[in-house]
Order: C-alpha cells, then structure tokens, then sequence
C-alpha cells in the first residue's frame, strides 16, 4: 500500500492518530459484540466525516473503514470527487431538506435519515427518474425532543406503511440518535426501546421492509449501543480526533 504523505503537518498528524484510534475502536467493538453474542464481523463501524478532509478519509478506508457518512450536503458535493469512493460505502447521516435530495441521491448509497413521508416521497421521485433504488433507515426521535429530526416512536409504523408503497425506496432499518443526557442508564434505555422496536417491525414482515441494519451509537456511546443490539455505529471524533470546525474570518 502506498502512502501519499500530506504537505499539511496537521493533517498529517490526524492521519497517524487515525491509525491508533481505529485499532483501540475495533477492539472495543470486538469486546462489544462478543459480550452480546455476535462476532465483530456483525458490526459496522461507519466513520462520521463531518470537517475530515476527504485525504484522512480516504486514509480511513485504506486502513479498512468500509462505511462512510456525512451529514451535510454541501460538504457532501465538496469532497465527493476527492473521495475513494471505490472502497467504501457513501451514507447520508445529516437531516436532508427536500430541495437538495437530487444532489445526494446520485452519490451515496443509503440515506439513513428519512424522517417524513414528503422527504421520502422526494427521494423516490428522484430515483425513480434515475431508474435506481435508494436504501433508506428510517431516524426515529425516540427521545421526542424538539427540534431534533426523526419520526416520533408513535408515528413510525405508520410512516413505515406510507414509505413501503413508494416505488423506487427500500427501507432496511432504523437509525437514532439519543438525547445527550450524558447518563448512560437513559442513553441505554432508548437503545434498548429502538431494538425493540427493529425486533417489532421486523417480525410484521410489512412489504418493501427489511431490517438489516440498526443504526445506533456514536463516539461516546457506541459499546452500550452495540451491547443493546446496534449493528452500525457511526464514529467520528473517537476516529479522527475532536472535529475543529473552521472558524470564522475577522
Ligand atoms: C457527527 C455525527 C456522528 C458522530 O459523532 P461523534 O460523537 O463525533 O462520534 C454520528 N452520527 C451523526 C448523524 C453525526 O452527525
């Protein structure tokens, strides 16, 4: 494998510390997924790149990441061409607005975030034109909070039977994200009701729905997570450091 050194030392930097964080990351999964009966095969590991430079990204995937997720769409567009997209698997994690659904569809190849039949409706209308099928997770609010995205847990089975007629949309599971108490008793407690609610739907076995992945679990929770059911995590600063946001000109 050769490696392109990078003339940013601090990107350089992030690159060397990648390394070390995936090996501690994985063990950490390995002892997860074990503790709770499955092999660290069963778990995904997608590395959240929100401000990553798609370099460390790509030396991400190099090192054996195979799932990646942004969540913005403007970020998404402009590292997409610099990214190893042959080797990895492009996922929407962010909250998508229906007007910029065509700019996504083409490059990723799950949309984890579809909380409303319009934003769904949306993204069948643009695959359909495309002759293409989108995979979708359906993003539960199961903390209820405001202004947060997702599905209210007593909306989701209904919002699972509107979707499932959409045409060009495949429903593979559910994702969340828990309110950040910091108390891992709560935190536990929402992972333990959103397997449920993946163990539910799966056993109603509505058309047009499967439910592969549960989509739970980010840097500071994502061994609860696993040990309550996930199959996904999403991991960004305990792989790539804490995210420094570009600041703002003065
Ligand atoms: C940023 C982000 C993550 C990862 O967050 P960390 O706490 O840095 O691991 C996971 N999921 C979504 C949807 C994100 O936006």
């Amino acid at each position: 494998m050769t490696e392109k050194l990078s003339s940013n030392p601090d990107t350089q930097r992030q690159m060397q510390a990648v390394e070390e964080n995936l090996l501690r990351i994985r063990e950490t999964i390995r002892k997860a997924a074990e503790a709770s009966g499955r092999k660290e095969e069963d778990i995904r590991l997608l590395a959240a790149t929100k401000t990553v430079p798609a370099e460390v990204i790509n030396h991400a995937v190099s090192l054996g990441v195979t799932y990646i997720g942004e969540n913005k769409v403007q970020e998404l567009c402009a590292k997409y061409d610099a990214l190893d997209t042959d080797h990895c698997h492009v996922h929407f994690i962010g909250h998508l607005q229906t007007n910029k659904v065509r700019q996504v569809v083409d490059k990723v190849e799950m949309i984890q975030s579809v909380d409303s039949l319009k934003l769904a409706k949306e993204i069948s209308k643009a695959c359909l034109a495309r002759q293409k099928t989108m995979d979708v997770l359906i993003e539960v609010n199961i903390g209820r909070e405001e202004n947060k995205s997702g599905v209210l847990p007593e909306g989701l089975i209904q919002l699972l039977e509107e979707v499932s007629t959409l045409p060009a949309i495949s429903v593979r599971g559910l994702m969340a994200i828990p309110p950040a108490s910091g108390k891992i008793t709560e935190t536990r407690e929402y992972f333990s009701d959103m397997y449920k609610s993946f163990l539910d739907i799966r056993a109603r076995k509505l058309d047009n729905v499967t439910m592969e992945f549960l989509s739970l679990g980010m840097s500071a929770d994502y061994a609860e997570a696993i040990a309550q059911g996930a199959n996904l995590v999403r991991i960004g600063s305990a792989l790539f450091g804490e995210r420094v946001y570009p600041s703002k000109e003065t």
